[in-house]
């Protein structure tokens, strides 16, 4: 479906991002991870994912604090395969703290990382999409873009922020073949998630996985965890012909959890 289409997949070394560069690349694209980690275990997971699915598998190691290499991501996917049709704003991180104390700095990397990197990649993104008569920017929001929780402030900001993002570029492309889309993910048991359950375990003086029902039964009415498979299948939708009218959406992903 998605045969001979190019796309960037920020924050694909781990987690989401590489369940959904995997979506995009057995669906027919081919794929530019970015993320952090070690460059052996990086190498190994792009050369998996080519043989795996016969598509071009290559890496640009931008970081997302940095405009210029955000917009150098763009334009090496652009030479590397010819063009950049889709684009996924996935990369981000989390910090869990009250207010009063939330240290500034982790304020500002959530907001670079998580909404401002978006800006940067969109921004630099819409003159390839418009040349080549088509795209989709794909936004991994969270619920935390249309709920919030306590002792997360700087990610619940940057998730609503890029909600808001997502429906401008929306509207700013409403009469060419482009859509903007969020994906709002309730909890997906990844490293970011990994964290905050092993948190609830100490807090608690319980096991892991006694921690992992417990923050299940606060927010997710389904008591399991979203898959980063499902999610990959969220955003082939939102890249074929069935979702060409919809755009400017958030897609929760998340068992309920924003229906209470
Ligand atoms: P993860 O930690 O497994 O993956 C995060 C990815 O972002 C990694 O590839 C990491 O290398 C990359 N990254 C982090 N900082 C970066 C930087 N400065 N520059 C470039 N890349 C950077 O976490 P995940 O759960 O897969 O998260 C992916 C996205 O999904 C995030 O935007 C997160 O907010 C969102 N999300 C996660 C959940 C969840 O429950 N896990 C729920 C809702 C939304």
């Amino acid at each position: 479906m998605l045969d001979g289409k190019a796309a960037l997949v920020t924050g694909s070394t781990s987690g989401i991002g590489l369940a959904m560069a995997r979506a995009l690349a057995q669906a027919g694209a081919n794929v530019m991870l970015n993320g952090l980690g070690d460059a052996a275990e990086i190498e190994k997971t792009r050369a998996g994912l080519a043989a795996e699915t016969g598509r071009q598998i290559a890496y640009h190691p931008a970081n997302m604090l940095k405009p210029d290499e955000i917009a150098d991501a763009v334009e090496k996917t652009a030479e590397t395969f010819g063009s950049l049709d889709i684009l996924v704003n996935n990369a981000g991180i989390q910090h869990v703290s009250p207010i009063d104390s939330f240290p500034g700095d982790k304020w500002e990397a959530i907001v670079a990382i998580n909404l401002s990197a978006a800006f940067y990649s969109t921004k630099a993104a819409l003159p390839h999409m418009r040349k080549a008569g088509w795209g989709r920017i794909v936004n991994t929001a969270s619920v935390h873009g249309l709920v919030a929780s306590v002792e997360k402030a700087a990610y619940v900001a940057a998730k609503h922020g890029i909600v808001g993002l997502t429906k401008v570029t929306a509207l700013e492309t409403a009469e060419e073949p482009i859509t903007c889309n969020a994906i709002n993910p309730g909890w997906v048991r990844t490293e970011l998630v990994e964290r905050q359950i092993e948190a609830r375990a100490k807090d608690m003086g319980v096991g892991i996985e006694e921690a992992a029902v417990s923050i299940l039964s606060e927010k997710q009415p389904s008591l399991n965890f979203v898959t980063p498979e499902q999610l990959g299948g969220a955003l082939v939708f939102l890249c074929s012909p069935a979702a060409d009218q919809i755009t400017g959406i958030s897609l929760p992903v998340d068992g309920g959890w924003t229906a209470r």
